[in-house]
């Protein structure tokens, strides 16, 4: 609502009112002229210059951004972060840019009111300059990078993490949600922002896929008036896979839902796969889903950290237990509801190390749609059709969960573990 906010002095009352009446209406009207009274900063164009002495990344902008810039290590990545900026460029333009010290970049909305721009290293790099400035052509952002030595790269990483240890981004808590005897399903875009996930051939995003589903399986939960739904993003932003969790956890959640899609050299590998947690993977494909999924929060150049697992005494130890044994029957169920959608993998029920599905308490499973690499899963996934009776069958598994599950709470001795939930 805020690009519609009408700022100049106190505006006559009719105007309030049409401002308010279009806020209420989704401020569907009007795009254009609320982005000027914004004055928002564009990022239109982007490109590399190469030379000899060192790489230029620059964009061109609409307006002149502070910017600030600095290292990151495991991989070497230089980060640069500037308030919300708009991208207005196709979202794989930094994929492979052929120069000898940017490996690739990627840029996007980071936090709510903060963009950023993450450029993966080929070699050690210095930087020599981020900053915004007028030029000839109009206004810019320019990051020089030279090359430097391993040893003075590490330097600088650790000098920088002494003056400003990293900060996961700050984000606004989410809405807490009133109790009702309703149960709380909360589904999970994966990615988002800067991190787009896997992509497809035609430009086709995991990020964008995986949110329009989320939308449609929320819609077809709702349509039950058995549960309540929320979204852990409802729209394109960043956020880390710890903070997926803590939203299912704080909200109670009886079952956290994880919505992705992969993509493989082999492009006749097809079809969706149900994945699990579990100490040790179930197969070499999903020891490599998890590896890629986990590095989520790497890709927006937040540090990567050791995995805090939780030191459990008995009670939470029989909790994990119970849980993990509650995602694998969901697990099964939403496999045998996904039978009568067909587009299943030959191998659809694994499991192994995801960190998002981690949450001791609440039964999770991870969705994997299928395979942005295979044209025909990329004709269902973007298939408005599909996507609306894969997340029918998706929602009519999620309500057999939650009935078996209330009926198990009026009746705990048919609980399927001897296991008392502690609450
Ligand atoms: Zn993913």
């Amino acid at each position: 609502m805020r690009r519609t906010a009408l700022r100049a002095g106190t505006p006559p009352p009719f105007i309030a009112m049409a401002a308010a009446l279009l806020a209420a209406l989704g401020a569907l009207a009007w795009p254009a002229a609320a982005e000027e009274q914004q004055k928002e900063i564009s990022a239109l164009t982007a490109r590399i210059e190469a030379l000899p002495d060192r790489s230029r990344l620059l964009f061109d902008l609409t307006g002149l951004p502070p910017v600030t810039a600095h290292p990151v290590a495991n991989p070497p990545r230089i980060i640069v972060d500037l308030p919300e900026v708009l991208f207005r460029m196709e979202a794989n333009a930094g994929l492979s840019p052929g120069d000898k010290l940017i490996k690739s970049y990627r840029y996007g909305i980071f936090a709510p009111g903060r963009s950023r721009v993450v450029i993966d290293l080929a070699a050690p790099a210095k930087i020599l300059k981020a900053d915004s400035e007028a030029a000839a052509g109009g206004p810019r952002l320019v990051i020089e990078l030279a090359p430097t030595s391993a040893g003075h790269f590490a330097a600088t990483v650790a000098e920088q993490a002494r003056l400003q240890p990293a900060e996961p981004p700050k984000l606004p808590a989410t809405a807490a949600q009133a109790p009702t005897d309703k149960p709380m399903v909360v589904i999970d875009p994966g990615h988002g922002g800067l991190d787009m996930g896997a992509t497809g051939k035609h430009g086709e995003m995991e990020k964008d896929v995986v949110l329009e589903f989320a939308r449609a399986l929320r819609d077809k939960i709702q349509e039950t008036g058995r549960a309540r739904v929320l979204l852990t993003r409802d729209h394109d932003m960043f956020l880390p896979l710890a903070e997926r969790v803590r939203i299912a956890r704080e909200n109670n959640a009886t079952l956290f839902v994880s919505i992705h899609a992969d993509t493989l050299a082999a492009s006749r590998v097809e079809g969706a796969t149900v994945y699990t947690v579990s100490e040790r993977a179930s197969d070499a494909e999903a020891a490599r889903m998890a590896e890629k999924e986990n590095l989520a929060d790497q890709a927006a150049g937040l540090e990567s950290k050791a995995d805090a697992e939780e030191v459990g005494d008995i009670l939470f130890e029989l909790t994990r237990r119970e849980t993990r044994a509650y995602s694998r029957q969901f697990s099964h169920s939403l496999i045998s509801f996904w039978r009568e959608v067909g587009a299943l993998n030959k191998n659809p029920s694994r499991s192994a190390g995801f960190v998002v599905l981690k949450a001791f308490d609440v039964p999770s499973v991870l969705l994997e749609l299928g395979y942005l690499s295979s044209e025909k899963d990329l004709s269902r996934l973007t298939s408005q059709d599909w996507r609306e009776r894969a997340a029918q069958k998706t929602a009519e598994a999620v309500d057999a969960f939650i009935s078996a599950r209330s009926r198990e709470a009026r009746a705990p001795a048919e609980a399927p573990s001897s296991a008392t939930r502690p609450q």
